[in-house]
């Protein structure tokens, strides 16, 4: 969020002395706001006013990445307060925080688990982003772990280190992999020279938004830019507040030592049920949020809180409207007509493949809106679905001249009937009742 022309203005010599090209400081200042001229053209600005330009101008949270290729993660240089203002650009990475106490087998065998949790949902492949691993034992225990679980990981790495023996071993294998330092230890210079060396993100703990600014003020002056911050252990309505504090002072207060993504872990100690103080972090505004232990249940619920969050709400999933054959058809199959947003035609789909009746389905271009919505926008009438019948050409496809459709919107069947000339038979109102219908009109 930039600053406006009269923010702008104000920071200005005020001498209309023209040297910029424009006939007034106000006029320059206008389009410095529109980002269409550097302030470089003004050769009188002091020296605190090209500063605080200079800061107005980055993004007002930090892009922070974490791993290198398939594990990268981005999270932060998020916009506004409120979804519906534009969207939430860069998902919550969910991870899950391995010990060193436990056997190597049992660490092994966590995160095959993690890494199998997947959840195909609205055509999205959902997945896990990072594991953390917690030094509890000795440097030699953690850096045996941190090699171990390394090597096998497809997701990103978080290094908890309670020393910087273990930290700097620990990097050493790992630096490639780009990870998140997470020191369990107070931040020192030796920590900042390694966060560089190594060029990994870094995450800096305090236990409220005060110390949490001096403390990025400190890893500024140190030379580092990519932090995540922790405001510490505190109750969920604590870490909310905090976090919600921390992005409007971010966002509308230009804050840049609080302009950085946030982190979460709950742990053991968490107080409320561990899953809705997360999916509350979710929505309200963590960027990484690191779980001590995650059954698969519970990730099913966070990885779905977020794919719906992180969606923008101006742009309804959708998928490609076209024909699409389900099970082994023929051309005598029956054919059924949606629209083509993603939650209606994938709801449909999966009914449709429980009846286990081999069966077309064609998804109309609706703009991604569901069924009546689509039909009160006059999307889904009896000429959008006539033309998509024509376009795709679906008289080829079966013989029999049939379609069913949606039961909410059997007020257009005549009307379908006559700019087809085809028998229109009236579905059920709800995609629940697709697999009776289809296995009674199949036989
Ligand atoms: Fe104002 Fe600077 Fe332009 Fe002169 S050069 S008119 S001081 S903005």
């Amino acid at each position: 969020m930039g600053m406006s022309g009269l923010d702008i203005y104000k920071l200005l010599p005020k001498t209309n002395c023209r040297e910029c090209g424009f006939s007034t400081c106000l006029a320059f200042a206008m389009q410095l706001a529109k980002k269409a001229i550097e302030t470089s053209k003004c050769p009188y600005l002091s020296e605190e006013a090209k500063k605080i330009l200079e800061s107005a101008s980055q993004p007002p949270i930090r892009l922070i990445t974490i791993g290198r290729d398939d594990y990268e993660l981005k999270i932060g240089n998020e916009t506004v307060m409120f979804r519906h203002e534009e969207k939430f650009h860069h998902p919550c990475g969910i991870g899950c925080i391995l010990k060193d106490g436990l056997t190597l087998q049992q660490n092994i065998q966590n995160l095959e688990r993690l890494q199998s949790i997947r959840l195909e949902r609205v055509g999205q492949l959902l997945k896990l982003n990072l594991v953390a691993i917690k030094q509890t034992k000795d440097t030699e225990t953690f850096v045996k772990t941190v090699e171990e679980i390394s090597r096998r990981s497809q997701l990103g790495l978080v290094l908890m280190a309670k020393d910087i023996s273990g930290l700097q071993e620990a990097l050493k294998i790992t630096a490639d992999k780009k990870p998140l330092i997470y020191p369990l230890f107070e931040a020192d210079e030796k920590l900042a020279d390694l966060a560089k060396r190594y060029l990994c993100p870094v995450v800096v703990l305090a236990s409220d938004l005060e110390g949490l600014s001096k403390r990025v003020a400190e890893f500024n002056n140190r030379g580092i830019a990519d932090i995540v911050l922790d405001s510490g252990k505190k109750t969920l309505v604590g870490k909310l507040w905090d976090l919600t504090q921390a992005r409007r002072l971010a966002l509308k207060r230009h804050s840049r030592s609080l302009g950085y993504p946030f982190i979460t872990v709950i742990d053991e100690e968490e107080p409320y049920e561990k899953v809705l103080s997360a999916a509350a972090l979710i929505l309200k505004y963590s960027g990484i949020i690191l779980m001590d232990e995650l059954r698969i249940e519970e990730a099913l619920v966070l990885l779905t809180v977020r794919q719906n969050i992180y969606t923008d709400p101006q742009k309804p999933l959708q998928i490609e409207p076209k024909l699409y054959s389900v099970g082994k058809t023929t051309k005598t199959s029956p054919l059924l007509v949606t629209t083509n947003f993603s939650l209606t035609y994938y709801t449909v789909l999966g009914e449709v493949e429980a009846s286990k009746v081999p069966s077309y389905i064609l998804s109309v271009d609706t703009e991604g809106m569901s069924v009546l919505t689509a039909w009160a926008a006059e999307k889904f009438n009896a000429q959008k679905i006539a033309q998509a019948i024509q376009k795709n050409a679906i008289s080829d496809v079966i013989d029999n001249k049939q379609v069913i459709i949606p039961g909410y919107v059997a007020m257009m069947s005549g009307e379908l009937e006559e700019q087809l000339g085809w028998k229109v038979i009236v579905g059920p109102k709800e995609a629940s009742g697709i697999p009776s219908f289809l296995k009674h009109i199949s036989h």
